[in-house]
C-alpha cells in the first residue's frame, strides 16, 4: 500500500497528518512541503516574529511528534506534477511517490505587484518564514516604509514596524481598510487606531512606480508625487496554488474546486485548505477562505472521511486579527446583510459588530472582546438570536442570558 500523500505541510497538511493517526489511520503518510522550514504558524510572521531581532518560529508540532507518529515528513520537496493514471506524484528533482489517496494543502502565494521597480531588494511580501527572515533582517535599515494594501497582513506588519519607530505609510486603492472583510464601522476604528500611532493611511489612492537610485528605493509615485520610503512592504492579497490541480486536468476556479466532503474530481484526490473552493452552506455558495480554522477544521473533518466517517463540512467560519493593540475576531460570515447592531466600551470604543440577515444573526465582529467572540461563535452555530435590545446592551451576561433561555426552549 502506497498509503496517503499529503502535499503542503502548512496548517492544513499538518492538521491532517495528525488527525488522520488520531483516527486510527495505520498505513503511510507522507507529507512533502516545498518549505525548507519545519512546519510553523504563519499568523505570528506578520505579528510577534516581527516584535523582536530574535523571536523564534513557532512550530505547528514538536520534532519528535512526526517520529513518533510516523509521519514521513520532507521538506523542501517541491512537487511538480501529479500522474493520475499512475498514482503517483513527480518532484521537482524528479523522484516519484505514489499514492493510494493524494491530498492538496498547497495553500495560497502572495499576488504580486507589476509596476516598475517592483522586483527591488527593498520590496517585500509576507507569506512564508523566508519572506519573514528576509524583511527582519531588513528592519535596522528601516526608516520609511510604505506598505500597499490595507488588508489583513498589511495592517498588522504596519503596526509592528510602527511600534518599532519605523515611519509607515498605507496606500489603499479602496476608500476604505480591509475591503469586505469587515463592515465599514470596524475598518473605520482600526483605522483610527492605526493613525493614533502615527501611522498614515492614504485611501483611494494607486501607486504606478516604485522609484529607486542605485538600486535603491527613495519612494512610491502616487500621482504626481513620490512619497518617500526606503523600503515597500506589498500586502495585495493570495492566489491559490491551484497550478497543480489545473494541470492534472482537476476542475479549478481560482481555488482547487472540491465538493462538500474536500473530494476534488478525481476520487482519490482531496483538497483542503487556503487553495481550495468548496460548497459553504454558510454562505449557500462555493467559496475560498484564508483562515487557520478553515485550513484545520477542513483537515479534521477529511481526516474522518478518509478513515471510514464520511463528514461533510459544514464547520462555522471565524477569524482573527492583531493590529496593533486590537484584537479583531469575527464569528460566522456576512453577505448582505440588513441590520447592524453596534456596542461600545465605557470609553465609547467599538466593541462589536453584530451582522443580522432577515433578523437571524449570521456574524459578529469584536475588537478585544473575547467573550463576546466566543458566545457569538455559539449562538450562530446553533441558530439562536437573542433579543436586539440583549445584544445592544453588549453585556456579555445579559446576552448569555438571553442565549440560555433560547437554547432551554
Ligand atoms: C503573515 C500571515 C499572517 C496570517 N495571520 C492570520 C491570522 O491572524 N488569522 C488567521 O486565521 N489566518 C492568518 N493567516 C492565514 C493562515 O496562515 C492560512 O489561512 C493558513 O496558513 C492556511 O493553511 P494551508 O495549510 O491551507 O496553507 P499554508 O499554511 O500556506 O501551507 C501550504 C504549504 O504548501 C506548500 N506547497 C505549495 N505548493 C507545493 C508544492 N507544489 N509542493 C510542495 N509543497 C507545496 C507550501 O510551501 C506551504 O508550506 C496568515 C497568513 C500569513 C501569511
Amino acid at each position: 500500500m502506497s498509503g496517503i500523500v499529503i502535499i503542503g505541510a502548512g496548517h492544513a497538511g499538518v492538521q491532517l497528518a495528525a488527525s488522520l493517526r488520531e483516527n486510527g489511520y495505520r498505513d503511510t503518510i507522507r507529507l512533502l512541503s516545498g518549505d525548507p522550514d519545519f512546519p510553523y504558524h504563519k499568523p505570528p510572521l506578520s505579528k510577534s516574529f516581527m516584535a523582536t531581532e530574535d523571536a523564534a518560529l513557532q512550530p505547528l508540532r514538536g520534532e519528535a511528534f512526526y517520529a513518533q507518529n510516523a509521519i514521513d515528513l520532507r521538506l523542501g520537496v517541491d512537487v511538480a506534477r501529479i500522474d493520475r493514471n499512475g498514482k503517483s506524484v513527480i518532484c521537482a528533482d524528479g523522484a516519484t511517490i505514489d499514492y493510494d489517496k493524494l491530498v492538496l494543502a498547497t495553500g495560497t502565494r502572495a499576488r504580486n505587484i507589476t509596476v516598475p521597480g517592483a522586483d527591488l531588494p527593498q520590496v517585500f511580501a509576507l507569506r512564508t518564514a523566508t519572506d519573514a527572515r528576509r524583511m527582519r533582517d531588513a528592519l535596522p535599515a528601516m526608516r520609511h516604509v510604505v506598505v500597499i494594501g490595507g488588508g489583513f497582513i498589511g495592517l498588522e506588519a504596519a503596526a509592528m514596524l510602527s511600534a518599532r519607530g519605523v515611519q509607515v505609510d498605507v496606500i489603499e486603492l479602496a476608500p476604505r481598510l480591509l475591503g469586505r472583510a469587515t463592515s465599514g464601522a470596524v475598518a473605520s476604528a482600526i483605522a483610527d487606531h492605526l493613525t493614533s500611532t502615527g501611522v498614515r493611511l492614504h485611501l483611494n489612492q494607486s501607486i504606478s512606480a516604485i522609484v529607486a537610485q542605485d538600486g535603491a528605493v527613495l519612494g512610491v509615485q502616487l500621482g504626481d508625487t513620490t512619497l518617500p520610503a526606503d523600503h515597500v512592504l506589498v500586502g495585495v492579497g493570495a492566489i491559490a496554488m491551484d497550478n497543480l490541480a489545473q494541470e492534472a486536468g482537476l476542475s479549478t476556479d481560482s481555488g482547487i474546486v472540491v465538493d462538500g466532503f474536500l473530494a476534488t474530481d478525481d476520487p482519490d484526490i482531496f483538497a483542503i485548505g487556503d487553495s481550495v473552493s468548496f460548497p459553504q452552506i454558510h454562505l449557500g455558495r462555493q467559496a475560498r477562505l484564508e483562515s487557520v480554522q478553515n485550513a484545520t477544521d477542513q483537515a479534521r473533518a477529511l481526516a474522518r472521511t478518509l478513515t471510514g466517517q464520511p463528514d461533510r463540512y459544514t464547520a462555522l467560519p471565524w477569524f482573527w486579527s492583531d493590529i496593533g493593540t486590537l484584537k479583531l475576531q469575527i464569528a460566522g460570515l456576512s453577505e448582505q446583510p440588513d441590520q447592524f447592531i453596534q456596542t461600545h466600551d465605557t470609553h465609547g470604543m467599538l466593541k462589536s459588530v453584530y451582522h443580522l440577515k432577515r433578523g437571524e444573526l449570521i456574524a459578529c465582529e469584536t475588537l478585544n472582546s473575547a467573550g463576546e467572540h466566543m458566545l457569538s461563535r455559539r449562538m450562530i452555530a446553533e441558530g439562536l438570536t437573542p433579543g436586539l435590545a440583549e445584544l445592544a446592551t453588549g453585556d456579555l451576561t445579559q446576552i448569555k442570558l438571553a442565549y440560555q433561555r433560547l437554547s432551554d426552549v
